[in-house]
């Protein structure tokens, strides 16, 4: 191995750890602990048992605003910590799925609105008519996740309003819910031009504001549409079609991938899956007792 292909695999490495550092931050992570294994250097991440919103109420800065460049201030908080041994993973390892439950914020859905205002933080900007921010009930128990918005919600303000989410009121409907009981959301919260996916760049900057609003409602299941949902909510290397249908964790809340509705409008045949999908999620939130406010 040449002197230079080792400096480029050390870079790399950096990098990716760089990467994946800021998608821990995001998630609340602030303890990082160096690990010592035989004659490598691990490291270990400790995770705390929330969100704490205001960690994540920082605008990216606009000097910074990528998933390439420094790392988020709450990451620079990160302090050395007792190891557990069980928790010895590389920073690859078992930790992409935290263990820890999200305890509700106090934050007001408002509050977070306010912050987004008339964003300027990535590219998509200049391309919008205008923000579409997450719509639904405060104290939805069942939240939607999509992409980002396309051309129907960036003239009215609103997620999901164009025929894939009509096709989506259909499925909340089918399992015995209103439209204004759940939640709905994107990952991007400006129409990407010609509705193309937002780059990984575009969504590791909106998603922060996402996590927030999950951290405020604290719905007892979300359903991921699609794949950049699905991995923008979870550390998840495979694919919708193979995870969909399967309960996954964000921070115990309940995950379940589904196919995108905008992917059932050129496949309709795939909408039998989104059932099977959709009746775990009514089954298991029908298993759950009410809440304290309802009953
Ligand atoms: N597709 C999405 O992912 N989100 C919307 O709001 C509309 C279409």
């Amino acid at each position: 191995m040449t002197v230079s292909s080792t400096t480029n695999e050390v870079l790399e490495l950096l990098e990716a750890s760089r990467e994946y550092a800021r998608y821990l931050g995001e998630l609340g992570v602030e303890t990082v602990a160096a690990v010592q294994a035989r004659s490598e250097v691990g490291s270990q991440v400790v995770s705390r048992g929330a969100i704490e919103s205001s960690e994540l109420k920082s605008k990216p800065p606009s000097s910074e605003p990528t998933h390439r460049s420094a790392l988020p201030k709450q990451f620079g908080k990160a302090k050395v910590a007792a190891i557990e041994p069980a928790l010895q993973d590389s920073l690859f390892g078992d930790l992409a799925v935290p263990q820890h439950s999200l305890t509700q914020s106090s934050e007001k859905l408002e509050d977070i609105w306010r912050d987004i205002g008339d964003c300027t933080r990535c590219g998509l900007c200049e391309g919008r008519t205008q923000v579409v921010n997450t719509h639904g009930s405060p104290k939805a128990r069942l939240m939607f996740v999509g992409e980002a918005p396309g051309a129907d919600e960036d003239a009215q303000g609103k997620p999901f309003v164009g025929r894939a989410g009509q096709l989506l009121t259909k499925i909340i409907e089918a399992i015995g819910m209103k439209r204004e009981e759940v939640l709905i959301g994107n990952v991007n919260r400006c129409r990407p031009p010609g509705n193309r996916q937002p780059t990984l760049e575009e969504a590791a900057i909106c998603r922060p504001f996402l996590f927030r609003e999950i951290s405020a409602v604290r719905p007892d299941v979300i359903v991921v549409l699609g794949n950049t949902a699905l991995r923008n909510l979870l550390e998840i290397r495979e694919g919708i079609t193979r995870v969909r249908g399967q309960f996954q964790d964000f921070r115990g809340i309940k995950v379940m991938p589904t196919f995108h509705p905008a992917y059932l409008l050129r496949d309709p045949s795939k909408k039998r899956e989104t059932w099977e999908d959709l009746k775990k999620v009514r089954d298991y939130l029908d298993s759950l007792p009410p809440r304290a406010s309802e009953s």
